[in-house]
């Protein structure tokens, strides 16, 4: 990337990792998945309308009990979406003074296993045919006694947060970078951050054998400066000519 002497330490520090990648002869990929779709709504075609110009494959984490037919619609006439079941009511079943999870080790195993098969069934149901082999466990996250048994579901891997240091019973084709500031008032991060984080993010992907940087959105939140912040990834993606890539393949990479 081309330098100019008013840049920031952060774009700085990006531009820097970015020319570790150059210098291997590597490729940059990402992918970008969205959370909590249940309608066709004005943010959801801003995000459609946002990938397509960039032609960026969208994992949509849908809330299968809440979802409806327009959105159904919406996908079934975006083939960039691929529809991922993203648990099934989105409701914590977690005793107070625990993290929400809806993939809880406090229900009996046989409830949570049927959850997720309705879950499925429900969006399958509703979509029809290309479902993604993922899941995407709601509030990132899934208690390790549930995990060997998302396959008694249907689902192939998984799709939470973070980079994986361990090996782990099933594929997690994990986000890595959430581009809301939750504790922050739930607002956009700031390019400063974004940069700083991208530039973290690909250093962590380099030092891990040159994976994916998995984005994070939440259409129905986004604020103006959550889509700025949206538009400075694709721009970084397109000056550093980095791939975007369909979460299902990057699963398919894994079980290879
Ligand atoms: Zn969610």
């Amino acid at each position: 990337m081309t330098q100019k002497s008013n840049q920031s330490a952060a774009f700085q520090k990006l531009n820097d990792e970015i020319d570790f990648w150059r210098a291997e002869d590597r490729k940059v990929r990402f992918f970008l998945r969205d959370d909590d779709a249940v309608s066709d709504t004005p943010p959801l075609r801003k995000l459609v309308e946002l990938s397509k110009r960039s032609d960026t494959p969208i994992l949509l984490a849908i809330i299968p009990k809440m979802a409806d037919k327009s959105l159904a619609k919406l996908v079934q006439e975006t083939p960039l979406v691929t529809p991922a079941a993203h648990g099934y009511a989105h409701i914590s079943h977690t005793p107070q003074g625990y993290k929400p999870c809806e993939l809880d080790r406090f229900r009996p195993l046989e409830v949570v296993i049927e959850e997720m098969k309705a879950a499925r069934a429900k969006l399958a149901g509703l979509v029809g045919e290309g479902i993604s082999a993922l899941l995407v466990p709601p509030w990132n996250r899934i208690h390790e006694e549930i995990i060997p048994h998302v396959g008694d579901a249907g689902f192939a891997g998984i799709s939470a947060k973070g980079w994986q240091r361990d090996p782990t019973p099933v594929p997690m084709v994990n986000v890595h970078m959430d581009i809301i500031h939750w504790s922050g008032g739930v607002t956009g991060r700031d390019r400063e951050w974004i940069y700083l984080n991208l530039a973290e993010n690909l250093e962590a992907a380099r030092k891990s054998g040159w994976k994916p940087v998995g984005i994070l959105t939440h259409h129905l939140v986004h604020d103006d400066r959550a889509w700025d912040s949206l538009e400075a990834i694709f721009e970084i993606a397109k000056q550093c000519e980095a791939k975007w890539i369909a979460a299902d393949d990057l699963l398919a990479e894994r079980q290879a």
